[in-house]
């Protein structure tokens, strides 16, 4: 079966997908989202920072998303030294962002893309393109295949479809995400609380209907400590701040493999990829949906240059995101000096893969 003829077809409907969607309809274009799910399970990444709101109000977007989004009380942090540091809403020019429960949030902002004119196809897994000899892509999904004049693949961190057009993914190093998450709505407690252990680090936030307690670490941290719930607990017991906090019942726990990693090219004839497929963020700077809104924008700006002419558009949409990553990891590998554990394992593994990410980027800086 044919699906009908599309100006862009983007494949995800995370933020990076609902960032290019809606601008490429701000330019009058035919575009169509695929998604694979449909919102159901819950989804990482439950804090938005406040970079967000002018990129979400650039899209007219702020108004249908901001009703679901708790403003953060506070972050306390227990980061370079044991005891708590606290920072609250008063000083912080913008305040400190938002709590949300992101399947809820990116489904609003993907719905906004439909009802102004997207169609959008959610249960529905892209598991090929080919080329259009002449010009333009099919897409295939299930039984369906649509015709598009250019892709953007906004599939996340697997960049499921870029690699199979000509990127090549990158990885230095990884980590593994632990959350537990309870049902409920957090009563007065809007604050973030974000502490480090020797073994790792954690994030207790609350979204509007659950809470969450995050470890994250790395595989070879937690090998001793397997299985995870039995991991999440022994690491939960050694903090000090978290465990008293988070609340005594045992939670759901869902675990995520997550890569220092990036795409080499991140566009080339015909496509792109945006947000995470171009590179993921350090879950520590607490950015990759602002970062993932910003490269869907300027992706769709770059996908709009290209279909009025501009071929060299593509290779600036390569050195703009290598060029954000690279500060991206600068600043994350910054907030690592003077930790108090330079020494252990973990610590010394996740500095070892911001240096090593930081030397290949400046190595091949200007090499496109
Ligand atoms: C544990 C953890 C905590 C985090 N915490 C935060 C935080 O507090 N704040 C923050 O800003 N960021 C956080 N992040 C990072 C943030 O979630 C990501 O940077 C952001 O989601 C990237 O957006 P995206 O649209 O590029 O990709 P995604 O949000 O991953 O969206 C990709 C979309 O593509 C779909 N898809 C994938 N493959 C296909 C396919 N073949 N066909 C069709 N659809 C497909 C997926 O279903 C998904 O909807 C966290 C990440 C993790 C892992």
């Amino acid at each position: 079966m044919n699906g009908p003829p599309v100006d862009v077809a983007i494949v995800g409907g995370g933020p990076a997908g609902a960032a290019a969607a809606l601008t490429l309809l701000g330019h009058g274009r035919g575009v169509l989202v695929l998604e694979q799910s449909r919102y159901a399970p819950p989804r990482f990444g439950e804090t938005v920072a406040p970079p967000a709101e002018p990129l979400l109000r650039r899209l007219d977007a702020w108004t249908s998303v901001s009703p679901d989004m708790l403003p953060c009380g506070g972050v306390d942090s227990a980061w370079h030294a044991d005891d708590l540091v606290e920072r609250d809403t008063l000083w912080v020019p913008g305040g400190l962002g938002w709590h949300v429960e992101r399947a809820r949030w990116d489904e609003a902002l993907i719905r906004l893309a439909e009802r102004r004119g997207a169609m959008l196809v959610t249960g529905c897994r892209v598991t090929g393109v080919s080329v259009v000899a002449g010009g333009g892509w099919r897409v295939h999904a299930g039984g369906t295949t649509w015709h598009a004049r250019f892709l953007v693949d906004a599939t996340g961190r697997r960049a499921e479809l870029a690699r199979r057009v000509g990127g090549h993914p990158r990885s230095a190093g990884s980590e593994v995400a632990l959350a537990g998450r309870w049902s409920g709505a957090p009563d007065r407690e809007t604050r973030l609380l974000v502490e480090a252990t020797p073994g790792g680090w954690w994030y207790l936030a609350p979204t509007p209907t659950h809470r969450v307690a995050c470890l994250v670490s790395d595989s070879e941290a937690l090998r001793e400590l397997r299985p995870p719930p039995l991991a999440w607990r022994r690491e939960l017991a050694r903090t000090r701040h978290v465990r008293e906090r988070a609340p005594a019942a045992a939670p759901a726990l869902r675990g995520v493999r997550v890569e220092w990693r990036w795409l080499e090219p991140c566009a080339g004839t015909g496509w792109l990829a945006v947000g995470d497929a171009a590179s993921t963020r350090d879950i520590l700077s607490g950015g990759g949906m602002v970062a993932a809104l910003q490269s869907g924008i300027s992706g769709a700006e770059t996908a709009e240059q290209y279909l009025r002419g501009a071929a060299d558009a593509l290779s600036r949409h390569v050195t703009r995101e290598r060029r954000r990553f690279l500060a991206h990891v600068r600043q994350s590998a910054a907030w690592q000096l003077g930790h108090r554990w330079p020494a252990a394992g973990y610590w010394e593994r996740r500095t070892r893969a911001a240096e090593a990410v930081i030397r290949h980027l400046e190595g091949t800086a200007g090499s496109s």
